[in-house]
């Protein structure tokens, strides 16, 4: 089995952006927001949106489950305040609720977070427990960086985070540190802002003892680990300077990279320089690089091909990236498809 642990519902209908900016119009303009139970969208509509892309995909390169979550960049969490996020996370949790019920073989959910900045992180607590109690959900997607590009919030260290930090501890829940549109001209959301992010949160973790007050907290970082990988000998000698201990052995067990690096070589260098059991298969698909490489004649994100190309790995260790990493990460994906396993018999 092949789970992508890292899509987003980026093919949603026209009406949930309607809808969002309807949201925002009222919001900057004075007057009523929509409610949630305005946006309409049918079950074939969605349906629609997935066959001709995302599960299309699945099909074509041989993946089975994508860990699914709301489309990172119109998270927005900049956007009003936090009343106005709430509703649109609940509204973009709930679509995606319904895309992992229609496909529950297919799709299983991770949640946004209701975050805005300045705002207590503890405050998207109740979301987060209806997403995973209520709804399936198996984690959450953690933006470092509500303000979009301007970096106001503490470290990911910091108290600050600590309660939610409980919480997912105490659900059993990791989060893939995921920063959403950047405000900053500088920064290119995708291009910049994405890979800056995940390489600022890994030296945020290397700087302090988060893992030591929570041991078994779990963080995803997508896009490979930002630079981390291939300047991992940089962060190796910084901790060594600042007299911490090993990476391997204060930050490794808590802290997993993705494989969405739309190269081969770069896929390479983060299974050389990572230990195999941080590594966790995902394609990010449909999302950020859509085209196909002219050198390979095969689509950026079809990362399958690149972990298939490492020829170096033993089938077990291909089998950790593919698959049983992410049970290990995400432990209510090992329960759910463990129930499934039980109920229909097929996937052993
Ligand atoms: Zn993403």
């Amino acid at each position: 089995m092949i789970i992508d642990c890292h899509g987003h519902y980026t093919t949603a209908p026209a009406e949930l952006e309607a809808w969002r900016k309807r949201q925002i119009a009222a919001f900057e303009g004075g007057g009523k927001a929509p409610s949630r139970d305005e946006l309409v969208i049918a079950d074939d509509a969605i349906r629609t949106s997935l066959e001709n892309s995302q599960l299309k995909l699945q099909r074509e390169r041989g993946t089975d489950l994508t860990i699914f979550s709301p489309r990172a960049s119109f998270m927005a969490h900049h956007i009003g305040d936090a009343s106005v996020s709430r509703e649109w996370s609940t509204l973009c949790n709930d679509i995606v609720h319904r895309v992992c019920q229609l496909y529950p073989d297919n799709f299983v959910g991770v949640c946004q977070l209701p975050q805005s900045p300045g705002v207590r992180p503890e405050t998207c607590i109740p979301e987060l427990e209806r997403c995973v109690n209520e709804l399936g959900f198996i984690g959450c997607n953690l933006n470092p960086d509500p303000s979009g590009g301007w970096w106001k919030e503490p470290p990911l260290t910091d108290r600050w985070w600590y309660p939610l930090y409980e919480k997912m501890v105490e659900l059993d829940v990791p989060a893939m540190v995921h920063v959403s549109t950047s405000c900053n001209p500088c920064f290119h959301a995708t291009g910049a802002h994405y890979i800056n992010a995940d390489t600022t949160a890994f030296m945020q973790f290397l700087t302090a003892d988060l893992f030591k007050d929570f041991p078994t907290l779990k963080f995803i970082i997508p896009h490979g680990g930002g630079a981390v990988p291939y300047h991992w000998g940089r962060y190796k000698g910084l901790a060594q300077d600042m007299k911490r201990p090993l990476l391997k052995d204060y930050l490794l067990n808590n802290v997993f990279f993705d494989t969405c690096v739309y190269h081969y070589p770069g896929i390479e260098l983060l299974a050389k320089v990572m230990p195999v059991d941080n590594i966790l298969f995902a394609s990010e698909m449909v999302g950020a690089v859509r085209g196909i490489d002219p050198d390979t004649g095969h689509h950026y994100d079809d990362t399958r091909r690149y972990v298939d190309q490492l020829h170096a790995l033993t089938d077990a260790d291909r089998g950790k990236i593919f698959e049983g990493n992410a049970r290990r990460v995400f432990p209510r994906l090992g329960n759910r498809a463990a129930r499934e396993v039980n109920a229909s018999g097929r996937r052993a």
